[in-house]
Parts: structure tokens; C-alpha cells; sequence
């Protein structure tokens, strides 16, 4: 038996967007479970910030005060080409309760939402895998696998994963927020196809002595898409698209420790280099690079489930679609899914609610996600904007940290159409 009460929903990852629809189904008095295949939450910073739109979410969650505890606000965006800035958006000119960006660590957020869920008496269960399920329009038979960190060999150790148990249970409603790789989706024979060319970013996190006076920047430089993040602390992030590279898929595995020794797995990542980028692209930034404390190689495809879900399983954040990282579209476009996706199995659990809200989830994100990802329509200029904005719009497009309503208004300051 999964926990002491069989859940009515199951979450399978506790990446940030399982933890956030644990939260919000626990808060609306649904009886609920989360696994997780590791042992703990990530340990870097990832996807670093919560768009407008996300903290009225948070709000709602009474959790406001937590984030901004960790945080760092980002109130207008810098759009620079390889010279000179080419915009200025205000962020401030959104009509949202909230006018800003609030840069927060992935890690820091996974920890106000994971003790949040535990003070609803809701504890997330690490080293639980779900190994198989078989769904139906009644209920999912489900086995998890409760494992274990063992170490094995004599002359040459190594750790591995073991299974100590495996647990069967029928459950009504799962919910897949399983990541890039969902077993979940897999299971659904659901298609995640690739929708656009994979970008490599080479990511660096270092203090500096830059006044970057909560802005953050774009920089679209020989044919890339670069990001400069403000951090905590004098701190700061850059995010470089590089075009020669081949990142593995391992890349894209969240790493659970929190301090990176010496350069990581990725050699080349070397504070030389990092010296050629700044120099070639970004020539503007004049800021200092002390004490380089995360540097990454990632591999960010473009892909888009072909469906959210099928019978009693439904899918939510990187099990569904994978985009640029530059304006945190991803985790934050799956916050607001999340939103309704919680909202629907509410009503259905609670309300006797129709079915066809689940189907509502599925008609309303998925072209969003089409636009979003270049599929469908885009950006459109009117005759008195910046002609090289008007050549950049798509790319802009996927850069900017808002969605919706908020990303037509920012887009519209640099005269583009959504
Ligand atoms: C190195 C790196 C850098 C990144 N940088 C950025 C960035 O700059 N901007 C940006 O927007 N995004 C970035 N991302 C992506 C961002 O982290 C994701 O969009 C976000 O974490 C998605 O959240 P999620 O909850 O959907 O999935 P995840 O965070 O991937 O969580 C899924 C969870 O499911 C668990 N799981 C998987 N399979 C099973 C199973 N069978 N049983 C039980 N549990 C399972 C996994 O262990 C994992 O904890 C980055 C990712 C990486 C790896």
C-alpha cells in the first residue's frame, strides 16, 4: 500500500511542477501522493525564475513572503545585439498584481514548495519509481519501486539503485510531471516529437562587480541567443547558445548535489572561455568574473507531446514540451497548466465535475504550445518597428519571461503583434 490512505491522485516527479500540483490538489482537500525516482530535490539552480503571472500562484499558495525571502526582482529587460542595447521593456507595465520577474534558484523553490506539501502532511516519497502502469477509463493499476543506494563490486566499486520492494495499488487519477524523459507518457504511447533544432547552452554563474541594477538581458549575437540573469548576492548568470557543440542527453539529467567542484564534467568550460564569450558576443558587459561557482554544458531540445493525456492520466511541464531557456517559458508556461489541470480534477473529484474539463486542459495548452514553440502563426511586425526587431521576432519570442496576455504587452513595447 502506497502511504497510509490510497491517494486519489497519484504525482509522479517531484521536479518543481509535481510539487506544485501536489500542493495545489492538497490545498483543495484532495488526497494525494508524490514520488519521486531520487533521493532528493535538485541541487542547482536550473530554471531560475517565476515570471508575473507565476507569483499570483504563489500567492495563492500563501507562500509570497517564502520566494521573496530567496529572491531577487527583475524589473525591466535589456535587448542588446553583438554592440549596443537595440530595447528596453518594462516589466512594470504588466498589468499584473505582482509587476515583475523574481529570480529564485530552482533548488531554493523545489524547498519552499517541498516543506509547504510537508506542512499539509503531505511527504514526498524519494527513491519511489513507477516501473509500470496500465491504465484504463476506470482507474490505473500501478507498480512502484521503492529502491535503495547500494554499493556493489569488490576490486571496483559502484553505487546503483536497487529495488527492496515493489508496491501494486489502483489509483483514479495520475498525474505525469516525470520530465523530459516521462515514463508516464511513454506508458500513454503519447508522441514527443521534435518540433525545432536542439540548442546547446553553455551556462556560468559567477559573482561580478556589474551594476545590473534588476535588469536582466538578451543578447543576440552572430546567431545566437545569449541571457544575462542578476543574482542574489552580486551574483550573476550567463546562459551562451553555442552552435559547435554536441551536449549529451545526460546533460539534461538535474544533478542532486549542490556544490560543483572544480569545472564539473565539462572541461572545456574553463574561465577562458567563458573570457572568448563575453568578448565576442557581449562586449558591452564590463562586469568583473570572480569566484565561477556552477558552469554547465545543456542540451535543451524542442519537442511537444502530441497529446496531454489519455483515460485518468494526465501530463504536465517537460513530460509535454521542451523549449528555449532563456525567458523560463517552460517551467513557468507548466505552472499555469498545472493550475488548471488541479483545478479540473478537483471538480471532478469533489463536484462530480464532467470529464470533458480534462479535455478543456488538453484544447487550451496544446496550441499554446504550438504558437509558443514556432509550430503555429508568430510574431508579426508593424511597419514602424525596428527592422531588426522585426528580424529577430521570432527568437524574441521564446526569450522573453512572460506568457499569454503579459508576453503580447511586453512584445507590443518593441512593436511586434501576438
Ligand atoms: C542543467 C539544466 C539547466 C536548465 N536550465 C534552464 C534554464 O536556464 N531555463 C529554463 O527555463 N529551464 C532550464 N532547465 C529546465 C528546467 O529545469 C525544467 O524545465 C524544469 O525542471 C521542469 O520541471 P518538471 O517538474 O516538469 O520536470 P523535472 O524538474 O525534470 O522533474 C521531473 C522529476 O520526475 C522524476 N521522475 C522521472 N521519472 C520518474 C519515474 N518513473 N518515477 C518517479 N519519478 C520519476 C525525476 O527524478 C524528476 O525529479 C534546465 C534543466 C537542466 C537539467
Amino acid at each position: 500500500m502506497l502511504g497510509k490512505k490510497k491517494p486519489e491522485v497519484l504525482i509522479v516527479g517531484a521536479g518543481p511542477v509535481g510539487l506544485l500540483s501536489a500542493l495545489e490538489l492538497t490545498k483543495n482537500n484532495v488526497d494525494v501522493q508524490i514520488i519521486d525516482k531520487e533521493w532528493q530535490r535538485a541541487g542547482h539552480s536550473y530554471a531560475l525564475a517565476l515570471h508575473a503571472k507565476s507569483l499570483k500562484l504563489f500567492e495563492h499558495l500563501g507562500l509570497l513572503d517564502k520566494v521573496f525571502e530567496h529572491s531577487y526582482k527583475v524589473r525591466t529587460i535589456g535587448i542588446y545585439d553583438e554592440k549596443e542595447q537595440k530595447a528596453r521593456l518594462k516589466i512594470s507595465d504588466l498589468e499584473d498584481d505582482y509587476a515583475f520577474v523574481t529570480v529564485i534558484q530552482q533548488n531554493l523553490l523545489e524547498k519552499v514548495l517541498e516543506d509547504a506539501l510537508l506542512e499539509r502532511g503531505v511527504k514526498v516519497m524519494w527513491h519511489h519509481r513507477l516501473a509500470h502502469m496500465d491504465p484504463s477509463e476506470k482507474h490505473t493499476d500501478v507498480i512502484i519501486d521503492k529502491l535503495m543506494t547500494d554499493t556493489l563490486g569488490y576490486i571496483i566499486s559502484r553505487t546503483e539503485q536497487v529495488v527492496t520492494k515493489s508496491i501494486r495499488e489502483e489509483i483514479p487519477f495520475i498525474i505525469g510531471a516525470d520530465g523530459h524523459y516521462s515514463f508516464v507518457r511513454r506508458s500513454l504511447d503519447i508522441n514527443f516529437d521534435s518540433v525545432g533544432e536542439t540548442q546547446h547552452f553553455a551556462v556560468f554563474e559567477f559573482k561580478t562587480d556589474a551594476d545590473l541594477d534588476h535588469e536582466m538581458s538578451i543578447a543576440l549575437a552572430d546567431g545566437t541567443a545569449n541571457a544575462l540573469w542578476p543574482l542574489r548576492d552580486g551574483y550573476c548568470r550567463w546562459s551562451f547558445q553555442i552552435l559547435d557543440t554536441e551536449a549529451s542527453l545526460e546533460s539534461r539529467i538535474k544533478e542532486r548535489y549542490e556544490v560543483q567542484i572544480g569545472v564539473g564534467d565539462n572541461p572545456e568550460l574553463t574561465q577562458n572561455y567563458l573570457e572568448k564569450l563575453l568578448n565576442k558576443r557581449v562586449p558591452w558587459f564590463k562586469g568583473s568574473i570572480e569566484n565561477i561557482r556552477w558552469r554547465h554544458m545543456v542540451r535543451f531540445e524542442r519537442r511537444l507531446a502530441d497529446s496531454y493525456g489519455k483515460f485518468n492520466c494526465w501530463l504536465t511541464g517537460d513530460a509535454t514540451h521542451m523549449t528555449s531557456p532563456v525567458g523560463i517559458q517552460g517551467m513557468n508556461g507548466a505552472f499555469l497548466e498545472t493550475q488548471q489541470l488541479t483545478t479540473a480534477l478537483t471538480k471532478i473529484l469533489k463536484e462530480n465535475g464532467a470529464r470533458q474539463l480534462l479535455n478543456d486542459y488538453d484544447s487550451k495548452w496544446l496550441p499554446e504550445w504550438r504558437f509558443l514553440l514556432g509550430i503555429d502563426g508568430g510574431p508579426k511586425a508593424k511597419s514602424s518597428t525596428d527592422p531588426w526587431i522585426a528580424e529577430h521576432r521570432k527568437t524574441l519570442l521564446s526569450c522573453l519571461p512572460a506568457l499569454g496576455e503579459d508576453l503580447a504587452v511586453l512584445m507590443n513595447q518593441i512593436g511586434l503583434k501576438i
